[in-house]
């Protein structure tokens, strides 16, 4: 990509969830991750209760017609649970089981609050409820939470620093821990019914592919201190990143696997060839 400092020559990856069909958002992603190297699929389908067969078939489907290839066998998370188990395990000691539900946290953080929620790239911001309670204590519907602060002393750091390839290139982006315990708080590392959460299974399955620089969407730019802290914690390298621009429709809205109208499936029925989609995205 023009001026864009990472070479071609990375093992890079596309990670969609087949939760519904493709859109050109999608096509973008996979594209940029495909111009920057080799370029490899997984299917990211821990949430069994959203994820559809069919769906999955249509990735393939849309990705070949695309003009993409990848190495096979496609990692599936469904089949990854004994690594984030292992990873799980790892950070016990820095983890503890959570009970509450949404509301109730909603109901905690309202308190002293007004108006809108403390919210980050994990969601509410938890308010350390359940933070004393011990693994020995947990019920089977529990999530389990890091305890970030007490992960960073365990590291011995006081901030988490990445680089970006697309956004302010070359420059150190930092939050401090006293920044990510406001901003993003004690993440969720399992869900209920799942091995882990997205966090904790993106970070553990870019390590087993070997990833080297992770091409995502630019909505996903904060969650990146999530995973850079969970390297660290797990001794994983961190890949270089670059979080690209979001395909918006014409209200300016990011698109979302609802807009069934945007489907790259739907584009190539009417008759659309895989230049027109890149066209369409501006590459
Ligand atoms: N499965 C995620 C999504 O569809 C991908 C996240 C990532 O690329 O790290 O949004």
């Amino acid at each position: 990509m023009a001026g864009d400092p990472v070479a071609f020559g990375e093992a890079t990856r596309f990670a969609p969830s087949p939760t519904g069909l493709l859109h050109l958002g999608h096509a973008f992603s996979a594209l940029t991750a495909a111009a920057h190297g080799r370029f490899h699929l997984r299917i990211e389908d821990i949430d069994r209760e959203r994820c559809r067969p069919h769906y999955e078939a249509a990735i393939f489907q849309d990705l070949a017609w695309l003009g993409l290839d990848w190495p096979q066998p496609v990692m599936r998370q469904s089949d990854r649970l004994p690594a984030y188990q292992a990873a799980l395990a790892r950070l016990a000691p820095l983890t503890y089981p959570c009970r509450c539900r949404r509301a109730d946290i909603r109901a905690a953080l309202s308190a002293p609050q007004e108006g809108a929620l403390p919210a980050g790239p994990d969601g509410l911001i938890y308010p350390g409820t359940c933070r004393h309670r011990r693994h020995e204590e947990a019920e089977p519907d529990d999530v389990i939470r890091l305890d970030t602060a007490r992960a960073f002393a365990a590291l011995k750091i006081d901030r988490i620093a990445f680089r970006d390839a697309a956004i302010l290139p070359g420059e150190d982006h930092v939050l401090s821990a006293d920044e990510f315990a406001q901003g993003i708080g004690d993440v969720i590392l399992a869900r209920r019914g799942m091995g882990a959460s997205y966090h904790l299974a993106v970070v553990v399955d870019d390590a087993a592919q070997g990833i080297t620089l992770v091409t995502r969407g630019k909505d996903l730019f904060d969650a990146t201190y999530i995973h850079v802290l969970l390297q660290r914690l797990l001794d994983l390298p961190t890949p270089r990143y670059l979080h690209h621009r979001l395909i918006r429709n014409e209200a300016g809205k990011r698109l979302a696997k609802r807009d069934d109208a945007r489907a790259i499936r739907h584009y190539r029925e009417a008759g659309a060839t895989p230049a027109d989609i890149r066209r369409m995205i501006g590459l």
